[in-house]
């Protein structure tokens, strides 16, 4: 019993370091990426609406996004290899169910208890609009393991969530797109218009990606903010995003 509690023990300090130096990856910045649903909804893959009905005629929140100045960035970066039974296989020999226990209480990615109270917000402020309609978890899950997991040495679940929500309030992007007269409305718009607009009102110039409807248009998809590594506070970018954009884009109703 001793003996099986100082194996317990050691394990716990070995995978402890693992998952520390596997989190404590760096990064330049952040991408806050908001998306128009008439735009995501339009294209010839369409959309669904998430079950709690249609999402607001807003932007949405897509991801927050650690890049590199060099214009790469991380991804996944939860240690997988933990899982990897290769990687572990002197471990998993010697105390499979404790690790297993182990790697399911710490890397579990999606812990459904830390978002339950976001829940809501989640749902108004980052609304998935992939088919078949859904509750949006699998895609909040999806941007977590995907990006989020590389701020972890900035950012736990929660913070990273709260963080990208917040950033959402901070700037209304529909709105200083109305008032310098670009709205949702089918028509054609100047790329650099919507750009200067957007630097007028924020004081920092945002990325603006385009995709192309099912009549071949481009419009307006995402816009691209960049953020500092705390995730709080709006930066000039240390390097825009590749864009698609022609020079005028449709700005589509949603
Ligand atoms: P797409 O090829 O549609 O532009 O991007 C596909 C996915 O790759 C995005 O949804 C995002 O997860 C990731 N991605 C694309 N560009 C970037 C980038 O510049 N930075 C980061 N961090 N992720 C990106
Ligand atoms: P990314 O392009 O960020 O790597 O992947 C986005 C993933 O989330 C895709 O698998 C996509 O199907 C899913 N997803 C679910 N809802 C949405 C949504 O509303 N917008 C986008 N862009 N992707 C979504």
């Amino acid at each position: 019993m001793k003996r099986s509690f100082s194996i317990f023990i050691k394990l716990f300090v070995i995978l402890q370091s693992i998952s520390v130096l596997c989190v404590s990856e760096e990064f330049d910045f952040f991408y806050f990426v908001v998306q128009w649903p008439g735009s995501y909804c339009d294209t010839k893959n369409h959309c669904c609406y998430p079950k709690s009905g249609k999402p607001a005629a807003d932007f949405g929140i897509h991801g927050l996004w650690p890049n590199y100045k060099d214009g790469s960035y991380p991804s996944n970066c939860d240690p997988d290899a933990l899982f990897d039974e290769s990687q572990v296989r002197f471990l998993i020999k010697m105390t499979q169910v404790t690790i297993l226990v182990y790697c399911f209480c710490l890397f579990f990615v999606y812990n459904m208890e830390q978002l339950t109270d976001l829940m809501s917000k989640m749902q108004k402020s980052w609304p998935t609009l992939s088919c078949p309609s859904n509750d949006g978890l699998k895609f909040w899950s999806h941007e977590w393991v995907k990006h989020g997991t590389c701020a972890e040495s900035e950012l736990d679940q929660r913070e990273y969530f709260e963080a990208a929500l917040k950033l959402k309030d901070k700037v209304n992007l529909l709105q200083i797109l109305k008032d310098a007269v670009i709205k949702p409305d089918d028509r054609f718009y100047d790329l650099d218009k919507i750009k200067d607009a957007i630097e007028e009102a924020t004081g920092f110039t945002p990325g603006i990606d385009c995709n192309i409807d099912s009549s071949h248009n481009s419009q307006l998809y995402q816009i691209y903010q960049c953020v500092d590594t705390s995730g709080s506070d709006f930066i000039q970018c240390p390097r825009l995003p590749r864009s698609r954009c022609p020079s005028r884009v449709q700005f589509p109703k949603f």
